[in-house]
């Protein structure tokens, strides 16, 4: 081994004063920049270990650069979502509104009533209002909210299900995203799985043949992200709930989505609502706060008092409570709702509400401020997407600005994710294609510079 060459490795005092390196620190702050250094100089005395020529210190401190850059890219930051994807689960799901917002800022910015009853000036109950504006909503008598859909599902089931039977079809035992299985969330709330039926055909009457003395409940899962057509049969909710209701068992319906109103008027297909559960006699039913209902992460639960009242004494139901930035956005969203107002005021729902025209007017604008030969820009029609697991398979005409690149078109797409603000767009075939659907008009300005950027 080359002794000389270990010596010429920089020392990280010396590269943390390269006038480049140095001016990180602002932004990243001191520790982490200089663990970037250290990593860096560990990676050059490694290379030289091997037998490598120490690299000039320049290329050390490009190194360094890099790996800063790295550092950076896992800060949370906003994304300009070309992708059309309406709940990108990847991308946070519902983007809030401006007053949701201003809710959660004023309340999140200081003390707030979160658990102390004002009038009587001693404590109160956390999510109680929000609790009444998800009755109001729905029809429902009792409702309660978690931090999260999945955490709703254990919880229940945690509550009603230990070391009894559960009865699904083999059509809904589904994974939703990465990690939630309903078998696993089923064995780890301590329940038995009773599979019935087949993937595409559950009767009533296979339901109802496997319910013995240690059945617990009936549960039904949303297809929330998967479709399948053809040769299909379930039973109507109603009639789940009516043989529940006989055998002296609760019929759980896990929606997914909690729409709260009728995606048909989107032109979509008609995504179950909470309302349709409730008024079909579930005697509970839980979904996602951040999907189509256009809101924070959130579990929402409501059904009977009787089943509702137990979950909000469990000991998880602690371990579960969501936290004040949650009930404000949640409170905020629920009261556009009761207003009337949830379409101009949710963005979930403007988006699956904006008409392809407007989209293409916008795409053209926005194809003038780019600058490259007007051969390598094109307005393509497109289809947009409802995601993060409502009405999959589902998708909203739209129109697309079609980039033709003069780099490869994943390069291109790269330097669009590393820009700041990052941009995610979709590539098809040779063209990188961004859907305005998913871009508020605000931001066309900063996307067409973000593309600029990423041309020059
Ligand atoms: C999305 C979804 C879940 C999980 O909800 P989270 O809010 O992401 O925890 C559970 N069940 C169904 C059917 C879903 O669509």
């Amino acid at each position: 081994m080359d002794q000389s060459e270990f010596r010429k490795i920089p020392g990280v005092d010396r590269l943390l004063e390269s006038p480049e390196i140095a001016a990180r620190i602002g932004g990243l702050s001191h520790p982490i920049v200089a663990e970037a250094v250290r990593r860096t100089v560990e990676k050059v005395r490694a290379m030289v270990r091997n037998g490598d020529k120490c690299p000039a210190v320049g290329e050390i401190a490009a190194m360094a650069l890099a790996e800063l850059d790295e550092r950076e890219n896992l800060f949370m930051r906003d994304v300009l979502n070309a992708s059309g994807v309406v709940i990108h689960t990847n991308l946070g799901r519902a983007p809030l509104g401006t007053e949701v917002i201003e809710k959660m800022s004023r309340i999140g910015g200081g003390y707030c009533n979160l658990e102390y009853n004002i009038a009587l000036g001693k404590r109160g109950f956390r999510g109680g209002l929000q609790e009444q504006l998800l009755v109001s909503l729905t029809g429902a008598e009792d409702a309660a909210v978690v931090n999260n859909n999945a955490g709703a599902i254990f919880l229940i089931l945690s509550q009603f299900a230990k070391g009894r039977e559960v009865v699904i079809s083999r059509g809904e035992l589904i994974q939703i995203g990465g990690g939630f299985r309903i078998p696993d969330i089923l064995e780890q709330s301590g329940g038995i799985l009773r599979e019935v039926g087949t993937t595409n055909q559950t009767s009533l009457d296979d339901y109802a043949s496997a319910i013995n003395e240690n059945t617990a409940l009936i549960l039904k899962a949303h297809h929330s992200n998967f479709h399948i057509g053809g040769f299909v049969y379930s039973p109507p909710d109603r009639e789940l709930a009516a043989l529940a209701e006989k055998n002296g068992l609760l019929f759980v319906y896990d929606l997914g989505s909690g729409a709260l109103v009728d995606t048909e008027r989107y032109g979509l297909a008609h995504e179950p609502t909470v309302q349709d559960a409730v008024r079909a006699g579930a005697h509970l039913a839980c979904f996602s706060g951040d999907k189509l209902l256009g809101g924070p992460q959130a579990g929402i639960i409501v059904g009977k008092k009787e089943f509702v009242a137990p979950l909000k004494k469990h000991p998880l139901f602690r371990a579960l409570r969501p936290d004040k930035l949650c009930l404000a956005a949640l409170e905020q969203t629920l009261v556009h709702y009761l207003k009337g107002e949830a379409e101009e005021k949710t963005p979930v729902l403007l988006m699956l509400a904006m008409k392809p025209d407007e989209i293409r007017h916008r795409a053209e604008s926005l194809s003038e401020k780019i600058n490259l030969e007007p051969d390598r820009l094109s307005i393509v029609q497109g289809e947009s997407a409802v995601g993060g697991g409502s009405l999959p398979g589902q998708t909203l005409p739209t129109f697309l600005l079609a980039v033709r690149p003069p780099v490869s078109p994943d390069k291109f797409a790269e330097k669009l994710r590393l820009g700041a603000p990052a941009v995610v767009a979709r590539i098809i075939d040779d063209t990188v294609c961004f859907d305005l659907r998913t871009i508020p008009e605000a931001r066309d300005g900063d996307l067409a510079d973000a593309i600029n950027s990423a041309l020059a």
